[in-house]
C-alpha cells in the first residue's frame, strides 16, 4: 500500500529529515495499512517544559527542557537526555524514533524516547547541574517510569546526572526505584560492562562484517574517527581481542597516523593525563593528520564514533575503507549512503552497530527489577550473543530482500513496530 505523501517539507531538522525519508523508504517496501505510517511517523508524547533553577549568584536562570516519547508500542520507551545548547524538540524528535528503530532493530523490548535541555553545561557549576537536574526530574516525573520511560545518559550527561534522576524520582515515588534510569553507578544498581558496551558492540558488528567478506580481522587495518567513550572501546577492542592493527584514531584536536600500526596502549595512557590526542606522539612516530585525510586513509575498516554528518557526498567517493561499522548517530548523509553502496562499501548503520549501549542498558534494567547482579563476563557473552544475533538477522533480510544493511535494519525495524502496532490492535485491518 502507498504511504502518504507530503505536500510541503515537514521538517527543517536535517536528522530528523534522514531518519523519516529511512523511514518513508522500509514502510514502502512493506506491506502495511497506511495509517501504521501516520502513527509511527510521529511521537505519541511530547512534553516541553520551562525549568527554573537558582544560580549560584542568586539569580534565576531558566532554561527550555524536552521529553519526546516516540513509541511505546513494543514496550517501556527508553532514550538518553543530553545536555547541549543546539538541543530543540525537532531534534529530540528525531532522536526519539532512532531510538524506536534502534530497539527493534536488535530486539529488545522497548519503546523509544529522548530527552534534552537547551544549556551550555561547561558554564554551569556541578551545584547548579545538580538543581537543573532534579527540577528537571520533578517537572517531566509524571511521564516517566520504569515500566513507562526510562531515561540514560547522553551528550554531556553520566552516570552522576542518572544517580541524581534515580534519586528525584525515586523520593517522589517515596522508595527506591533504580530501574528508573539506566547509566547509572554500580553502586545504584548500574551494569558492569555498560560503559564499553556501544565501542564493544561496534567492534563486534565490523568483526561480523569481515567474516562475511572474507577479511580475517588479524589482517584487517582499521582507522577510528573519535577517541572518545565508544571509539576508544571500538578500537582497544578490535586490537587486543580481535588482533586486528589500528592505524589511524582522531579526536577534536587532531587525527594520527602510522601505517603500520598504532601504540594504544600508550594513546590510552597519554589520553587518561593528558586528555587530547594533539600532544601525543611529538617525537615523530606518528604522522600528524587532520580529520577530513583520516576518513579517506587507505585502511579496511572505518569506524566513525565522533559525531554527526562526517561523510558526505563530498567525501564518499574517496573512501578507501571496504567495510565501515558506524559507531556515531548519524555519521552518513542520506546521499553519501547512496554513493556508499554503489561503490560496494559494506556498511554496518548506526541504529545496529551501535546498539550495544541500548542492549546493556535493558541488561541494566533487567537486573534492577529483579535487584540480582551479573558479573561483567556474563554481561559481554550475553551482548555478544545480541549483538551477533542481530547482525545475523539483518544480513539474511539484506540477502533475501536484496538490499543493503541500511535498508535491511530499516525494514526489520519498521515491520517490529508497526507488527506491534497492529497486534495491539490500534489499527484493525
Ligand atoms: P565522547 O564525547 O566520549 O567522544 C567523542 C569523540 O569524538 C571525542 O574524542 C571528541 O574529541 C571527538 N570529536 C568531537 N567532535 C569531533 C570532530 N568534529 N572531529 C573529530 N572528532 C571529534 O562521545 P561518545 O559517547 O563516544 O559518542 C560518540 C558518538 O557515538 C556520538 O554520535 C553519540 O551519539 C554516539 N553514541 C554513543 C553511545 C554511548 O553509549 N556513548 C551510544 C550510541 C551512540
Amino acid at each position: 500500500m502507498a504511504v502518504a505523501t507530503q505536500t510541503k517539507p515537514e521538517t527543517t531538522n536535517p536528522m530528523l529529515a534522514t531518519t523519516l525519508a529511512l523511514f518513508d523508504s522500509a514502510f514502502a517496501r512493506l506491506e502495511l495499512n497506511e495509517g501504521i505510517a501516520a502513527i509511527m511517523r510521529q511521537p505519541e508524547v511530547e512534553l516541553k517544559v520551562n525549568i527554573p533553577i537558582v544560580g549560584d549568584d542568586g539569580r534565576i536562570k531558566t532554561f527550555e527542557g524536552y521529553r519526546v516519547q516516540h513509541s511505546a508500542a513494543r514496550g517501556p520507551s527508553k532514550g538518553g537526555i543530553r545536555y547541549h545548547p543546539d538541543v530543540d524538540i525537532e531534534e529530540v524528535r528525531a532522536l526519539a524514533m532512532l531510538m524506536t528503530l534502534k530497539c527493534a532493530a536488535v530486539n529488545i523490548p522497548f519503546g523509544g524516547a529522548k530527552g534534552g535541555i537547551s544549556c551550555e553545561p561547561s558554564q554551569l557549576s556541578q551545584h547548579e547541574l545538580e538543581r537543573l537536574t532534579r527540577r528537571f526530574a520533578k517537572m517531566i516525573a509524571p511521564i516517566l517510569g520504569g515500566k513507562r520511560d526510562i531515561p540514560a545518559p547522553d551528550m554531556n550527561t553520566n552516570e552522576q546526572t542518572m544517580a541524581w534522576f534515580m534519586d528525584e524520582i525515586s523520593s517522589h515515588q517515596g522508595y527506591y526505584s533504580p530501574e528508573i534510569t539506566t547509566g547509572k553507578p554500580i553502586i545504584l544498581g548500574g551494569s558492569e560492562g555498560r560503559t564499553e558496551a556501544t565501542g564493544r558492540g561496534v567492534a563486534i558488528a565490523a568483526v561480523e562484517m569481515m567474516r562475511k567478506q572474507g577479511l580475517p580481522p588479524e589482517d584487517a587495518r582499521v582507522v577510528v574517527q573519535g577517541f572518545g567513550n565508544v571509539g576508544s572501546y571500538a578500537a582497544n577492542i578490535l586490537s587486543e581481542e580481535y588482533g586486528c592493527t589500528i592505524v589511524a584514531v582522531s579526536d577534536i584536536t587532531d587525527a594520527i597516523y602510522n601505517p603500520h600500526g598504532l601504540d594504544l596502549a600508550a594513546i590510552n595512557e597519554h589520553i587518561k593525563y593528558n586528555r587530547f590526542l594533539n600532544t601525543y606522539g611529538v617525537n615523530g612516530e606518528v604522522d600528524h593528520i587532520t580529520n577530513a585525510e583520516l576518513l579517506t586513509l587507505d585502511c579496511d575498516v572505518l569506524v566513525p564514533a565522533a559525531i554527526e554528518n562526517q561523510i558526505t557526498e563530498k567525501n564518499a567517493d574517496q573512501i578507501q575503507a571496504r567495510i565501515i561499522s558506524e559507531g556515531a548517530n548519524g555519521p552518513t548523509t542520506f546521499a553519501a549512503d547512496a554513493i556508499l553502496n554503489d561503490r560496494g562499501i559494506m556498511v554496518v548503520p548506526d541504529i545496529l552497530a551501535n546498539a550495544g549501549g541500548v542492549i546493556v542498558s535493558y541488561f541494566e534494567w533487567v537486573q534492577d527489577l529483579q535487584f540480582y547482579f551479573w558479573e561483567v563476563e556474563e554481561v559481554r557473552e550475553k551482548l555478544h550473543k545480541k549483538m551477533v544475533k542481530s547482525f545475523d538477522e539483518v544480513w539474511h533480510a539484506a540477502q533475501e530482500r536484496n538490499l543493503d544493511m541500511r535498508s535491511a535494519t530499516y525494514v526489520l525495524a519498521v515491520e517490529r513496530v508497526a507488527n506491534a502496532i497492529q497486534k495491539r490492535g490500534f489499527v484493525s485491518n
